[in-house]
């Protein structure tokens, strides 16, 4: 199934009404699949009917039309927005993230977008490697956090430069911060009393869900303690197997 949409260009007024408005000039695009196969290319096309037309016979004839070569139509500069929305989109679909993985993705969209608008940087190929350099140098969080943040930039350009939207990829030249293991000590006797103690003490706050609430997180408590396990990681994996009385966690099918 192939779909047209306009790719507003810079200077279209109705831009930022997005792809769903078709009633400008701007250049019209196809994207969808034909057998398997993804397809976002220009179609070379303005007029909105022929558009039709054309996509309509692709998925007839199963290859692109030979009426327009899509080597010579002049595709417009993919927008850095437009380009986050398709990498977020390829991460859902092919790579089937979740929501909490798809959020941080979203999220470094958001701060990009952040850095660069003030700056009228909107195109893709505006983000050179100095532009990057000042938006990393932004970046207040621990160093581990960074490095994570870093890595999901880096994921997003190879993307871009690997479907040849930008001809050079800017984020092979940023630098990686230099992590410094941290000695993580155990909680001490005192700090669990008080940990335990806490889940009773705000027990009764909010009537109903704290209840069982408070319940859970003694639970969670004694389960990382008793395990060793991290919260971020393991132990939100570990929310998806069933915990047994014996006290060992049973891996469900
Ligand atoms: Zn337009």
């Amino acid at each position: 199934m192939l779909r047209i949409y306009r790719r507003h260009q810079r200077r279209c007024p109705r831009r930022r009404m997005g792809q769903r408005y078709w009633l400008c000039n701007c250049p019209i695009w196809v994207r969808g699949q034909i057998d398997g196969r993804g397809i976002r290319e220009a179609t070379g096309l303005t007029d909105w009917e022929e558009a039709v037309d054309f996509a309509n016979a692709w998925m007839r004839l199963g290859v692109r039309p030979p009426a327009v070569d899509a080597s010579t139509t002049t595709a417009p500069p993919m927008s850095l927005e437009e380009a986050w929305d398709e990498f977020v989109t390829r991460k859902q679909s092919a790579h089937r993230l979740r929501e909490p993985t798809l959020y941080k993705y979203r999220h470094l969209k958001s701060e990009m977008l952040a850095f660069t608008r003030p700056r009228g940087l909107v195109l893709l190929k505006d983000c050179a490697l100095n532009v990057l350099e000042s938006f990393q140098s932004g970046w207040k969080q621990a160093d581990i956090t960074c490095l994570k943040e870093l890595e999901r930039l880096k994921a997003f350009f190879r993307f871009c430069h690997t479907r040849g939207w930008i001809d050079a990829n800017p984020a092979v030249g940023l630098m990686s911060p230099k992590v410094r293991p941290k000695q993580t000590l155990p909680f001490t006797p005192a700090e669990m009393q008080r940990m335990i103690a806490a889940t009773y003490r705000y027990r009764d706050k909010s009537k109903h869900i704290g209840q069982s609430n408070a319940k859970r997180l003694l639970a969670l408590i004694l389960l990382l303690r008793y395990s060793g396990l991290r919260i971020g990681g393991e132990a939100s994996r570990c929310g998806r197997r069933k915990l047994v009385p014996a006290g060992g966690i049973e891996p469900t099918a």
